[in-house]
C-alpha cells in the first residue's frame, strides 16, 4: 500500500495562515513555485499593492530558475553537471545560498547537508519513482565531508566538487531564501505589513493590519496534519516547519519520509515528527528546521539554545511537545485536546 502526501501541506497552510486569509479585504496572490504554493497577503492600505506583488513574485521566479531541481536548465542543474573537479562560475544568489548552506552543514555536524542530491534522487520521495533503494545503493552515495568548495577569482564566485557523488540540492533551504528575498522586495515597495507562505515556511512582516497585533501562526500537528497543535504570535519573524507528513510514501505499513539522515542515508529517525523554528531570517529557520529534525530533541535543542534569537517547538514521535527556553516570547499556546 503506497500513499503520497505531496499535496497535503500547501493546501493546509493556506488554511493555516487563515488568520490572514479570513480577511476578504486583504490583498492576496497565490502562485505555484518550487513545487509548492506561494501565497502573499498584504494590507489593502498599501500603496500600489499590485506592483509590490508583481515585483515580489518576479523575484521568486528568478530564484526558482536558479535553485529548482526540476527545471532542466536551472542554474542548479547546470552546476551539478559541470562542477566535478572543475571550477564553475555561479551567480551571487547561488554563492550566497551555498555559503549559508555550508555554514549550516558545519554547525549541525552534517545533519543538514546540501550535497546529498543523488541520495534524494535515489529515494525519489515525492515523485512517481519513490521506492526503497538497496543498502548498497545507499551506501555508495553517503556524503563525504568537505567535498564542495566555494571560492572567488576576484570576478565571479566559483564552485567545485571534489567527489563525483556530489550533487547540490537546496530543497531544505531555497524556500526560506526565497521568502527572505520576497520580503526585501516588498519592503522596497513600501510594504510594512504582510505575510508570505511557501509550503511549511511562513514569513511575517509588521503586524496584522486590521487587528493591529502580531500575526497568529498555526503549527501543523504532524500526527493529524489537517489540525494544528498550537499557535504562536509573531511580528517580523519567520516560522518554518519540517515534518514527516509533508512528503512520504508507505510500503508494508512503514512510512518513508523526505528528510534524510546523511549519516545513514535513510529517512531520519531521531524521535521527532515535526520541528518548527522561529527566527528573523526564513533561510536560517529553514536550514535549522531540517537540521534539528535529523539531530533529534537533545542535540537539536542544544543547537537552538546556542544560537541567539532562535526558538524551536519540537513534536516528538510520542506526541509530546518540547520547546526551547525562549518560546514564551512568542506566546506559544498549545491546543488542548
Ligand atoms: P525541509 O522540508 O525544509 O525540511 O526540507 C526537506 C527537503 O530537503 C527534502 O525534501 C529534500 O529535498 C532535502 N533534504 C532531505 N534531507 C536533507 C538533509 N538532511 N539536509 C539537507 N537537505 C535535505
Ligand atoms: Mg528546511
Amino acid at each position: 500500500m503506497r500513499r503520497s502526501a505531496l499535496f497535503i501541506l500547501p493546501i493546509y497552510l493556506l488554511f493555516c495562515t487563515g488568520c490572514a486569509a479570513d480577511d476578504t479585504a486583504m490583498q492576496t496572490r497565490t502562485e505555484a513555485l518550487m513545487g509548492t504554493y506561494v501565497t502573499v497577503t498584504l494590507s489593502p492600505a498599501s500603496t500600489d499593492p499590485q506592483a509590490a506583488l508583481d515585483a515580489a513574485f518576479a523575484r521568486a521566479q528568478e530564484l526558482e530558475q536558479i535553485f529548482s531541481p526540476t527545471i532542466a536548465d536551472s542554474e542548479l542543474n547546470h552546476v551539478n553537471a559541470s562542477a566535478f573537479s572543475q571550477d564553475t562560475a555561479v551567480s551571487e544568489d547561488f554563492a550566497h545560498l551555498l555559503s549559508e548552506s555550508l555554514y549550516y552543514m558545519e554547525i549541525s555536524d552534517g545533519a543538514f547537508n546540501c550535497t546529498i542530491g543523488k541520495l534524494i534522487d535515489l529515494w525519489g520521495i515525492g515523485t512517481e519513482d519513490a521506492h526503497v533503494p538497496t543498502k548498497a545503493e545507499i551506501t555508495s552515495l553517503l556524503p563525504e565531508t568537505n567535498s564542495v568548495s566555494l571560492s572567488y577569482d576576484g570576478i565571479v564566485p566559483l564552485v567545485r566538487f571534489s567527489d563525483e557523488t556530489v550533487q547540490l540540492h537546496f530543497g531544505a533551504v531555497a524556500k526560506g531564501y526565497i521568502a527572505d528575498e520576497m520580503e526585501k522586495v516588498l519592503s522596497e515597495h513600501g510594504i510594512e505589513d504582510a505575510i508570505i507562505s511557501l509550503g511549511g515556511n511562513v514569513l511575517t512582516m509588521g503586524q496584522h493590519p486590521e487587528k493591529q497585533a502580531a500575526w497568529t501562526i498555526g503549527i501543523t500537528d504532524p500526527h493529524s496534519p489537517s489540525d494544528i497543535i498550537g499557535t504562536v504570535q509573531v511580528s517580523g519573524m519567520s516560522v518554518v516547519t519540517s515534518g514527516n507528513y509533508e512528503r512520504y510514501f508507505e510500503e508494508n505499513g512503514v512510512r518513508f519520509h523526505h528528510i534524510l539522515d546523511p549519516s545513514t542515508g535513510y529517512p531520519a529517525n531521531a524521535g521527532l515528527s515535526g520541528t518548527t523554528i522561529i527566527a528573523a531570517s526564513s533561510l536560517d529557520c529553514d536550514a535549522l528546521s531540517t537540521a534539528v529534525y535529523v539531530l533529534g530533541a537533545e542535540e537539536g535543542l542544544a543547537l537552538i539554545e546556542f544560537l541567539p534569537d532562535t526558538e524551536a517547538i519540537l513534536i516528538m514521535s510520542n506526541g509530546k511537545v518540547r520547546c526551547s527556553s525562549g518560546i514564551e516570547n512568542f506566546t506559544f499556546r498549545q491546543v488542548m485536546e
